[in-house]
């Protein structure tokens, strides 16, 4: 008998336009309005593509999460994470809401400065700290968390001979269960580092340990993660109590909650998927309340969430640039934004909305970007309708990351504009021009002129 020739299998995606596998009908409901403003106005008005932000969903969510950590637990900060999003508009309405500043960088710090915030409300994270920076926060009393030894004798090298005492804690890095495990920052606390450190603060003249900061992770699943964060914070706090008789002021767990998101790789969407945000302040106050520390000192709570507080309040509005046919038949969708704008597209599926009224008919589509590089991508695979030229869509969740990792590349980054609780809209930032790039350049005069 003849031996059959091999053929490669080849797996081809269904998409039958019926419901999805979660037995959910894939309707797709067009986005007409932001906060009542048509979004068709705002692009005449301030341009494609375009960054908007609603006030009135910051302040919203910031209530709601306060609200489910308030009330559980009696002392309650968020210090406000300075790279999730630095614009200062968008800073002064978590400022507004009673947040402090988490920053990771000596530019962050002044930003921080500038926005007004008095330096003991200032949280100083990061490995990078330069003397400068530090002198800084000692003479403004921030709370100054060290991230390694060479930070904690860089700090006791600048306060030799003054007479002040700088406030600092530790961070603090732990196994909570969830791998792999951000050790890359702070001081491990089952080898022993984070109890070296602390020891060696106690016997620090200068010194004066404030409190104790982890960060476990971010876009973190697991509420029990947490817990196990706060438990062993907790039982440092009672260490160092038992062993000095000194009571810290604040136990600081960091960020890392999840928005949400739509994961790539993850099975079910991100509405299915992200616990409630009463699920994390369940386990972490309810660690703090069942641990040791008496009830009479319990310190206070520092939250520092990013993400969760800024991602569903952004949107990013853009126009169809081109539709055509790959040589597999599929759809190809073209926008004008891209890798370069809406950078969590390299681990999120955001969701896109069409603006205006889109045929029944739907197909699976990619979405590229404007960038001439074949890594644009903005959607791999998505059932949208047929977008045609000019026709507007929105990506949904893009308030965290993207107006501070967007790339200057190929283009300009445009406006960023913010709807406040009026209805009424601002330009927070302004769209980059030529000028803007030129005006960093310098040409040496030797290469001033060209002649061709
Ligand atoms: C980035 C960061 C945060 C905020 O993280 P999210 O995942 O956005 O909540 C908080 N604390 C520290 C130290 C960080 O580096």
């Amino acid at each position: 008998m003849e031996k059959k020739t091999y053929e490669r299998p080849v797996i081809h995606k269904l998409n039958a336009n019926l419901v999805n596998k979660f037995g959910q009908a894939t309707a797709i409901e067009p986005l007409r309005e932001i906060d009542g403003v048509p979004i068709r106005e705002l692009v005449e008005r301030y341009g494609s593509p375009l960054f908007v932000f609603s006030e009135r969903q910051i302040r919203q969510k910031y209530e709601e999460v306060m609200q489910a950590f308030s009330t559980r637990y009696p002392r309650v900060k968020f210090g406000w994470s300075y790279k999730t999003n630095y614009l200062n508009a968008i800073c002064n309405i978590f400022h507004q809401q009673g947040a402090w500043a988490e920053v990771v960088s000596g530019f962050e710090y002044r930003k921080a400065m500038q926005n007004g915030v008095p330096g003991n409300k200032i949280i100083f994270n990061g490995p990078d700290k330069s003397d400068e920076d530090l002198q800084l926060a000692i003479k403004h009393n921030s709370l100054i968390h060290i991230d390694h030894l060479d930070e904690l004798y860089q700090l006791l090298d600048l306060l030799a001979g003054q007479d002040t005492k700088a406030r600092v804690a530790i961070r603090v890095n732990m196994d909570t269960g969830v791998y792999p495990m951000w050790d890359r920052f702070g001081f491990n606390y089952e080898n022993g580092q984070a109890w070296d450190a602390i020891n060696k603060i106690m016997a620090a003249d200068n010194l004066q340990l404030t409190g104790l900061h982890c960060h476990i992770g971010t876009f973190m699943l697991a509420p029990s993660a947490y817990a196990v964060a706060a438990g062993k914070l907790a039982a440092l706090y009672m260490r160092i109590k038992n062993k000095f008789g000194h009571s810290l002021q604040y136990l600081d767990l960091g960020g890392g909650l999840p928005s949400p998101n739509n994961l790539k790789g993850a099975y079910l969407p991100g509405v299915d998927l992200v616990p409630g945000v009463e699920e994390f302040a369940e386990a972490i106050t309810g660690t703090l309340l069942n641990s040791d520390i008496p009830p009479d000192e319990l310190p206070l709570l520092i939250m520092e969430n990013g993400r969760l507080l800024i991602d569903e309040a952004g949107y990013l509005v853009g126009t169809v640039l081109a539709n055509k046919r790959l040589t597999d038949g599929r759809r190809a969708t073209i926008l004008d934004f891209g890798l370069n704008n809406l950078f969590t597209s390299i681990w999120y599926n955001h969701k896109i909305s069409p603006v205006e009224e889109v045929s029944n008919f739907k197909e699976d589509m990619e979405l590229f970007g404007p960038l001439c590089m074949n890594i644009d991508v903005v959607r791999e695979s998505v059932v949208l309708p047929p977008l045609p030229r000019g026709s507007l869509v929105v990506a949904h969740n893009v308030g965290a990351y993207n107006v501070t990792q967007w790339m200057q590349f190929i283009t300009l980054r445009p406006n960023v504009i913010l709807i406040d609780t009026t209805g009424k809209s601002h330009i927070i930032r302004q769209a980059e021009t030529l000028e803007t790039i030129n005006s960093q350049e310098e040409v040496p005069a030797h290469l001033q002129e060209i002649k061709l």
